[in-house]
């Protein structure tokens, strides 16, 4: 693992909190993102090596919403950036961490990214990423 890519943050509505971290970290949301595989739309902020993106569920049903339903808003997860995902899930999964995704998928921000269940994690969702260097765009 790299380092920390970012830090996923549930919220209800962005349009409140953008402009809640837009004056906590007083720096502009450098992107918006529709990710409709997860049911999000999220938004990123860029502090130093490290963003935080905030989850907002794109309808009742989704992940997030779940979330915010049983835990309220706050922090979802941790994303660690690796040099090769696939090689760091087969590691992890040679320690006994469960993954939740059979292979990488395309998320938000031009990633490939998997999560680590987080009963095996101290309650922690993890989330791999790695730049997605096949996407054309
Ligand atoms: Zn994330």
């Amino acid at each position: 693992m790299l380092k920390i890519e970012h830090i996923g943050i549930a919220v209800k509505e962005l349009s409140t909190a953008i402009p809640l971290f837009e004056k906590l970290l007083n720096s502009g949301c450098y992107k918006t993102e529709k990710v409709e595989s997860e049911q999000v739309n999220t938004a990123f902020f860029q502090k130093g090596a490290t963003k935080i993106e905030l989850l907002e569920s794109s309808n009742s049903e989704g992940v997030i919403a779940k979330f915010i339903d049983k835990k309220g808003e706050g922090i979802h997860h941790i994303a660690f950036e690796v040099a090769d995902i696939e090689a760091e899930m087969t590691r992890l999964k040679a320690e006994g961490f469960t993954i939740l995704n059979e292979k990488p998928q395309v998320g938000a921000d031009n990633k490939l990214v998997c999560f680590l269940h987080p009963k095996g994690t101290n309650s922690v969702l993890i989330e791999l990423c790695m730049e997605n260097k096949a996407a054309i765009d």
